[in-house]
C-alpha cells in the first residue's frame, strides 16, 4: 500500500482519531518543558506536519537527535488542530530516528541567497524555494502535454544526436570517439573514422525533424532537451535545456500566433489552479503580485506587430539604449523588456523581421527582405517563444540554404518535404525553463532546473 503523503495528510478532517505513521524531514524543532513540536516535510507540498512529542512518551534522546535536516517515522494519532492555519496536527506516540544530521547540515538558517544554494545543488530541493519551483516545473510538464493532446497534437521523440545545425549558428556541442590523444592537427579531422562516419553534434532543436512528422501526421510536438554551447552568462541562457517545440500542418504564422497565446494563457491558468500554496509562496517572497500579473495576462490579448513598427516604438522612445536601435537590429534583452514592460505593459508578439537575422528554414515574405517569423515577448523576461511560418517553396529555400553558406546536400532530405506533397506549416520553440522562471518569477534560469549546465559549471 502506497501510504499518505503530508499533503494528503494535511486535508484529511477525515482521519481525526486514526493512528498512522508519517516519515519526513524535521524542519524546525520547537521546544517547551514538557512538549517538543516539530515540524516535518517529507516534499509533497510547502506545508509541514506539526508533530506534538510530549516527553514522557518520547525519550529525551529521541528528540535530541531530531535536529533540522534530521530523517523520522512518526507513528501517531492525527488530531485536530488548535493551532491557526492548519487543520491537523500529529500527536506522537513513538519516533524512530531514519537518518541523523550533524551540525554541519548548511541548511540551518531560515533564508539562504540564491546564489548559496547554487553550490549545494545537491541539498537546495529541500528549501521552500526550490522544492515550490520543482512543483511547479512538474505541474508545468503536465500543463503542456494536456493542452497538445487535448489539441490532438502528437508527441515526437526527435534524435539528440545530429549532424544538422537547425539554427546554423554554429553553437553546438560535438558528439565524437574520436581519441584526443592521437590528434595531429596537422592532418586535418577524417571524419570519415568517426562514429558516425560524419561530424555529428547534440541537437540545438527539434524542429527539423519534428517538421518531417508534421508533414505526415499534421500536428504534432516535442518536448526535450536541447543543447547550445553559447558562452553568454545571461539570467536567461543554460547550456542544456528542455524545450517544447509544437509543429503543424496546414497553418500559417497568424494560427501560429493563435497557438502560442492560447497555449501560455493555457499553462498559466493551469498552474494557477494546480500550484496554489506554491504561487502564494512565489507571489509573496519570490516576485510581489505575480498571481494577479499572470491573471492578467491570462485575460488580456497579446499585442500583435511588426518588427518595423518595434524598432519605430524604440527609436522615437527617446531612451538611451546600451545597443543602438536601427531597423536590421537583433533586439537585445533592453529593447524587449522595454517593448512589453513600458510600451505595451504585457505579452508582445513581434512578426517580420529582417531576413538577414532569423534561419534560413523561415518564409520569405514577398518584400524579399522580411521573413514571417514571430517571436513573443513577456515583461521581466523578454524572449519566451521564437516560431515562424516555414519556407514551402523548394527553390526559394534551396537558394536560401546556398546564400547563408550552408551544404544543401547536408539538408536534401529537408528539402525533400518540400518537393513531396509541400504544404504551408508553422511552429515555434519554447524554452521551458523560461517558462517555469516565467510563472514563478524566478529571476535567473539556473533556479529553475534542478542541475543547470553553463559554461564553466558542470557540477553535480
Ligand atoms: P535568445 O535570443 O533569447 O538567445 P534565441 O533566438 O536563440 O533566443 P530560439 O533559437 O528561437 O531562441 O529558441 C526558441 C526558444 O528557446 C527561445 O525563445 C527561448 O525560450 C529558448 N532558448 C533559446 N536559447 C536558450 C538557452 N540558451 N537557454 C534556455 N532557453 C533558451
Ligand atoms: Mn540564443
Amino acid at each position: 500500500m502506497i501510504k499518505d503523503t503530508i499533503k494528503q495528510i494535511l486535508t484529511k478532517t477525515e482521519s481525526i482519531g486514526s493512528e498512522i505513521t508519517v516519515e519526513g524531514w524535521v524542519r524546525t524543532k520547537r521546544d517547551t518543558k514538557e512538549i517538543a513540536f516539530i515540524a516535518l516535510n517529507d516534499g509533497s507540498c510547502m506545508g509541514n506536519l506539526q508533530v506534538i512529542a510530549e516527553k514522557n512518551n518520547i525519550s529525551e534522546e529521541t528528540l535530541h537527535r531530531l535536529t533540522t535536516g534530521a530523517s523520522c517515522a512518526v507513528t501517531g494519532t492525527l488530531v485536530e488542530s488548535p493551532a491557526q492555519g492548519q487543520a491537523v496536527e500529529l500527536q506522537a506516540s513513538a519516533i524512530e530516528v531514519l537518518g541523523d544530521c550533524p551540525s554541519d547540515y548548511p541548511l540551518q538558517k531560515k533564508r539562504h541567497s540564491f546564489e548559496f544554494l547554487r553550490e549545494i545543488g545537491h541539498l537546495r530541493a529541500r528549501t521552500n524555494t526550490f522544492g515550490a519551483v520543482a512543483r511547479v516545473r512538474n505541474a508545468l510538464t503536465m500543463a503542456v502535454h494536456n493542452f497538445f493532446q487535448e489539441n490532438e497534437f502528437f508527441n515526437v521523440h526527435t534524435p539528440l544526436i545530429t549532424a544538422s545545425d537547425t539554427e546554423g549558428a554554429g553553437e553546438m556541442f560535438q558528439v565524437t570517439t574520436l581519441p584526443f590523444e592521437t590528434f595531429d592537427s596537422s592532418r586535418g579531422i577524417d571524419y570519415s573514422r568517426d562514429f558516425f562516419g560524419k561530424k555529428a553534434s547534440l541537437t540545438v532543436s527539434g524542429q527539423l525533424s519534428a517538421e518531417t512528422y508534421a508533414t505526415a501526421m499534421g500536428r504534432v510536438y516535442t518536448f526535450g532537451p536541447t543543447f547550445r554551447a553559447e558562452n553568454s552568462n545571461t539570467s536567461r541562457h543554460l547550456a542544456e535545456f528542455w524545450m517544447i517545440e509544437p509543429e503543424m500542418s496546414f497553418c500559417d504564422i497568424n494560427g501560429n500566433m493563435d497557438l502560442a497565446e492560447d497555449f501560455l494563457k493555457y499553462v498559466l491558468s493551469y498552474v494557477l489552479e494546480n500550484c496554489k500554496e506554491d504561487m502564494e509562496f512565489f507571489n509573496k517572497f519570490v516576485q510581489k503580485g505575480i498571481i494577479d500579473d499572470l491573471k492578467a495576462v491570462i485575460s488580456s490579448e497579446f499585442t500583435r506587430i511588426s518588427y518595423t513598427k518595434a524598432i519605430e516604438d524604440l527609436e522615437t522612445s527617446g531612451k538611451t539604449f546600451e545597443f543602438p536601435v536601427s531597423w536590421g537590429i537583433d533586439l537585445a534583452s533592453e529593447h524587449e523588456k522595454y517593448l512589453t514592460e513600458e510600451v505595451y505593459k504585457g505579452p508582445v508578439i513581434i512578426t517580420d523581421y529582417p531576413k538577414d537575422i532569423k534561419a534560413f528554414y523561415m518564409k520569405l515574405n514577398d518584400d524579399g527582405k522580411t521573413v514571417r517569423a514571430m517571436d513573443v515577448l513577456v515583461p521581466r523576461l523578454g524572449e519566451i517563444i521564437g516560431g515562424s511560418e516555414r519556407e514551402n517553396r523548394h527553390d526559394v529555400l534551396l537558394d536560401k540554404i546556398k546564400a547563408m553558406g550552408l551544404e544543401p546536400e547536408d539538408y536534401w532530405w529537408y528539402l525533400d518535404l518540400r518537393k513531396f506533397g509541400s504544404v504551408p506549416h508553422a511552429g515555434f520553440g519554447l524554452g521551458f525553463e523560461r517558462l517555469v522562471q516565467y510563472a514563478t518569477g524566478m529571476t535567473n534560469i539556473r533556479d529553475v532546473i534542478p542541475y543547470a549546465r553553463s559554461a564553466k559549471n558542470c557540477e553535480f
